[in-house]
């Protein structure tokens, strides 16, 4: 798969790809909910609508907050399905099962006792992507298992463990050192003493190597992140399992009271949250989080203080612009381009595809942000910002108006910038691709018909494909169950397809979940 992480989003936002598909699915969210939502393995579902050309169908289901690949989860239920008490408990049970073996508080004693052996007894295994205490080696012993763990090693969890790049799910892109070292920079220069890390494991481990460094920096950083594998590495003050698409902590209420506290401490100064969501997720369920994030911490401010918004880096790709600042109008989008370790496609360069498309969106005044000059970034005084080579003061804009890091031009009949590789269209009457057809609605949503954004960031978007696939399995289901004449056997059926995997594949699925 050449494109993780959504990267097809990219190609299809700059009206490359084909068409593809004319339906979608919206999430809903109930001003009053008659029902709480039912849960499946990664906490509340949500629910959702799918939508064609334009027209809701009446008919709304709940599926999987998390998940966009039925693979990983497979919960569906359609919002007036009446459950009767034998399923409900065997969805509870599996909801169980589906739950880490070892509670938070086992993994940190199990740290505990992991720090305290010798070098010479310290053991990771590959396969398990697990630390293995001695009474564990014999079960280890036919598996890919690397000694001599050290204490560096363990500070940075993100080079031991591989991303998990299933781009459904966890869609885990890792920052190269570049950014990641920009990023902590940064967070010192503008005083942040907090940070809330929210699905960026390596930007904490960071955060927290330089605090235990020789250059002490005195910043405090708590993760949170559905990838559980980071249990093992970080106490309970320092991590939290969580999803961040219906702000769920796996660990229940002493988890989030961890948060909580992080948030409140020294009555909310001094923090900041910083989160590189995967970008095939839905916008508004991480709005919605994000504003019980931002919640949480106004309740500890002091009364005078009550103006202030807490700060927030919201790193996402560029074309997302237009849904962020529908949900957060003060932030605005920075020039700098955050690249990533494992992916070879976008990295930073000059030249061509090879820009990466994520940037930083926040709310701190960008002229407090000063971007690095070594990589051509410079102050445009007009904007007050700070801006990437290219992009050029266009002086009817009155802004620098580049999205993508190359020079825009400007278009006398569109009255706006555009892309270099765009030409005006006068049968289309604005600018488009040279190789475009004409009068077709590919110059708006190919979901919603909309014409100011692309399929990619349409809002209804995201899981239209999974639920497309979640509806017709159901379909399925029923006519299987008619054919067989009865569930037991297809329940059967399911698990041995389950047994027959391998154990690298239950190893993943655990994880993912
Ligand atoms: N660039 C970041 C990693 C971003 S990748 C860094 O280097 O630190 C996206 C991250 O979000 C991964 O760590 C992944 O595990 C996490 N994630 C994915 N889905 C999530 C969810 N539903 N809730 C919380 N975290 C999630
Ligand atoms: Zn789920
Ligand atoms: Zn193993
Ligand atoms: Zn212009
Ligand atoms: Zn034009």
């Amino acid at each position: 798969m050449a494109a993780p992480r959504d990267w097809l989003g990219t190609v299809e936002a700059e009206g490359i790809a084909g068409r593809q598909g004319s339906s979608g699915v919206e999430v809903v969210f109930p001003s009053d909910p008659a029902t709480p939502a039912p849960l499946c393995p990664h906490g509340p579902t949500l629910l959702f609508v799918k939508v064609n050309q334009g027209k809701e169908e009446t008919r709304r289901f709940y599926a999987c907050s998390a998940c966009r690949d039925r693979k990983d989860c497979n919960f569906f239920q359609w919002e007036d399905e009446k459950l009767s008490g034998a399923r409900l408990a065997a969805r509870e049970a599996h909801n169980q099962k589906c739950q880490p073996p070892l509670s938070r508080t086992q993994c940190v004693e199990r740290y505990v006792k992991f720090i305290e052996l010798p070098l010479s007894q310290r053991k990771f295994c590959q396969g398990c992507q697990q630390l293995l205490l001695p009474d564990d080696w014999e079960r280890h012993q036919e598996h890919r298992v690397v000694g001599d763990i050290s204490v560096t090693q363990l500070k940075r969890p993100s080079q031991l463990l591989y991303p998990l790049e299933n781009k459904k799910t966890n869609a885990q892109y890792l920052f190269t050192d570049r950014s990641c070292q920009f990023l902590v920079d940064l967070l010192s220069t503008l005083g942040f003493t907090r940070v809330l890390c929210v699905g960026t494991p390596r930007l904490h481990e960071l955060i927290r190597l330089k605090a235990s460094g020789e250059k002490k920096s005195n910043i405090k950083s708590l993760l949170l992140d559905i990838d559980f594998r980071y249990s093992q590495f970080y106490m309970e003050d320092s991590f939290c399992h969580y999803n961040m698409f219906n702000h769920h902590f796996f660990d229940g209420k002493a988890a989030l009271e961890v948060c909580r506290t992080f948030l409140q401490e020294d009555k909310g100064e001094g923090v900041i949250m910083v989160t590189d969501p995967p970008f095939g997720g839905l916008v508004e369920p991480l709005a919605v989080t994000f504003k019980k994030l931002i919640a949480m911490w106004k309740e500890g401010q002091s009364q005078d203080s009550n103006q202030k918004e807490l700060p927030i880096f919201w790193i996402f790709p560029y074309f997302f612009e237009f849904r962020i600042r529908q949900f957060f109008p003060s932030f605005c989008m920075l020039d700098y381009q955050v690249d990533y370790d494992n992916h070879a496609l976008y990295k930073h360069g000059k030249t061509g595809r090879k820009q990466s498309p994520v940037r930083i969106f926040t709310n701190i005044p960008p002229n407090k942000i000063i971007l690095p000059s070594e990589e051509g970034y410079r102050f445009c005084p007009l904007c007050q910002r700070y801006v990437s080579l290219e992009n050029q003061h266009c002086e009817h804009c009155n802004s620098c108006t580049s999205k993508d890091g190359r020079k825009w031009n400007h278009c006398f009949l569109c009255k706006k910038c555009v892309k270099p590789s765009w030409i005006h269209c006068s049968i289309c009457s604005h600018c488009a691709l040279p190789d475009h057809s004409c009068g077709g609605p590919k110059d708006g949503c190919f979901i919603c018909g909309e014409l100011d954004h692309k399929r990619s960031t349409c809002p209804k978007i995201a899981t239209s494909k999974k639920v497309n696939k979640a509806v017709r399995k159901q379909k399925q289901r029923k006519s299987n169950k008619m054919k067989m004449g009865t569930t037991k056997g297809q329940s059967m059926n399911h698990t041995s397809v389950t047994r027959k995997k391998s154990r690298r594949e239950r190893a993943h699925q655990y994880l993912c979940s």
